[in-house]
């Protein structure tokens, strides 16, 4: 028996985008895969836009397009990154609740444990932000980049932030392309992939309800669009917050601008083909996903995180496809201002003391006189861990070793005396002539701490850090994304979920 679905958003601009169409319910996942875990089930049957059996159904096939096209890019989803202790079952509710607060039921999110969607009542109309298949793809794209990266949610880095939201912007994409009669739609309208339209906007509902609720200054009343013009700017000289026309550093208004640089990228790679087809369309998108998630992986997690997946991107490309795109990535980013000199990621830049590092597939260690002396250029706390890890990056096995400086809150505010944020400084180690060398780029501590300030400074104006220890569930409220922790006797600053209103 059939089910109603909305292919893209309840108000994406083309009818047949927004209307319901009847198909056949995506089989359960097979054995032996991650899922997630369903509530609120109703028989399958073809049901009324508005009505829970409706919004269950459609949640459901929505979030399980995003793990198909998913799976597609990037192999086999065996496991989620954090969430049960299997790691195989990810909670998914599609009405988390409903309340007054538009701040907080125009809302969904990922927190790690579940993907959770409200409902909100108000100017004039209620909204059901599991309805739409956009943002439903957006919160599995948290979970899916989570279950690659799980080391980037953590991250204090404002881009490496923006970059969760541009990645769930870009796999609602890649979902909705992957959709035949989806490409036919856009395919079929004035100026198809180089005009605004319903596939590069990304929830129009949801920013609709906020639009309504709260207002035109409300940051999200717009949809985000992926065509578009912005260019990257260094966040710090960027505002906190502002309305949808401006772009700010909070994440995801400062995603956009990485948002913008996929999109070009298969906007650069659809026009290179020959056929200008549905298929080949396809081809396009899948071409650009797989750059995109092996960008992902592979990029070392950085202040600049845009430009080190971009360059990541062009490496990936390089192995994949004999660099067929390495035009089609660094046009679009450089776009948006953006460079992006790949080589230079794996150029040796300095000698190091002691002998090449000892990489293989699953381990990499540096000698200890090499470990001395990058502790000592990355101006690492004496007794601080060095991480070492082996990376294949372009087919160049080479060692990342990273540590965490801290970072003192206490000049933000006087809630965050004694607090700290960890942010990630890394480099690349390879091999010149048998002996260590730097590659790429050193981190430098004054950035670090200039970015990771601007990063608190921007929770702190959008209210998403909890100051007040918790007391009770209800002390967290649903804009929280970031909390105080101790961890090994030392308050930290510490990440919840991401919120995506
Ligand atoms: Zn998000």
């Amino acid at each position: 028996m059939p089910i109603n679905f909305i292919p893209n958003d309840p108000l994406a601009s083309e009818p047949s985008m927004r209307n319901p169409r009847q198909q056949n319910r995506r089989p359960n996942r097979p054995a032996g895969r991650a899922t997630f875990v369903l509530t609120g089930a109703v028989p399958e049957a073809v049901l009324p836009v508005g009505t829970p059996g409706f919004l269950f159904w459609q949640c459901r096939e929505a979030a399980l397009a995003a793990v198909e096209t998913w799976e597609g890019l990037a192999g086999k989803l065996t496991r989620w990154a954090r969430s049960t202790p299997s790691r195989r079952r990810l909670a998914l509710f599609q009405n988390a609740g409903t309340g007054p607060d538009p701040q907080e039921f125009l809302n969904a999110f990922y927190d790690g444990q579940s993907v959770q969607f409200f409902e909100f009542t108000g100017g004039g109309k209620t909204t059901f932000s599991g309805a739409s298949t956009d943002v439903v793809a957006h919160e599995v794209g948290h979970g899916l980049l989570d279950s690659i990266r799980p080391d980037l949610w953590s991250s204090n880095f404002i881009e490496v932030g923006a970059f969760h939201e541009a990645f769930g912007d870009s796999i609602a994409m890649l979902t909705a392309l992957a959709d035949a009669p989806t490409r036919q739609t856009l395919l079929g309208l004035p100026g198809a992939l180089n005009a605004a339209n319903f596939l590069e906007a990304t929830a129009e509902d949801l920013s609709d309800g906020r639009l309504r609720a709260i207002g035109p200054n409300d940051p999200a009343s717009q949809p985000r669009h992926a065509l578009n013009t912005f260019q990257w700017q260094l966040p710090a000289f960027l505002p906190s917050g502002g309305p949808p026309a401006t772009l700010a550093r909070e994440p995801h208004s400062f995603a956009r601008v990485f948002t913008g640089c996929l999109w070009d990228t298969l906007r650069n790679i659809f026009a290179g083909l020959a056929a200008q087809d549905s298929a080949a369309l396809l081809a396009a998108a899948q071409t650009t996903g797989r750059l995109l998630v092996a960008g992902a992986r592979t990029a070392p997690e950085a202040a600049r995180f845009f430009q080190s997946v971009g360059r990541a991107m062009i490496l990936a490309d390089q192995q994949m496809n004999q660099g067929a795109n390495r035009m089609a990535i660094r046009n679009a980013f450089t776009a948006h201002n953006v460079a992006l000199g790949s080589t230079v990621m794996l150029a040796p830049t300095a000698a190091l003391a002691g002998a090449a590092p000892k990489i293989a597939a699953t381990t990499a260690a540096l000698s200890a006189a090499t470990r001395r002396d990058l502790g000592l250029r990355l101006g690492a706390a004496p007794r601080a861990q060095v991480l070492v890890t082996p990376m294949n990056i372009a087919g160049e096995r080479v060692a990342h070793a990273a540590h965490q400086r801290e970072v003192p809150l206490g000049k933000l505010h006087k809630s965050l005396k004694g607090v700290v944020a960890l942010a990630t400084e890394s480099v690349l180690v390879g091999a010149v002539r048998g002996a260590a060398a730097l590659l790429g780029a050193m981190p430098d501590s004054t950035s670090t701490i200039d970015e990771v300030t601007s990063f608190v400074e921007t929770l702190l104006a959008h209210d998403h850090l909890a100051l007040a220890p918790a007391k009770g569930a209800a002390a967290v409220s649903r804009r929280t994304t970031h909390a105080v922790t101790v961890q090994r006797g030392k308050k930290v600053l510490s990440r919840v979920g991401f919120f995506c209103g």
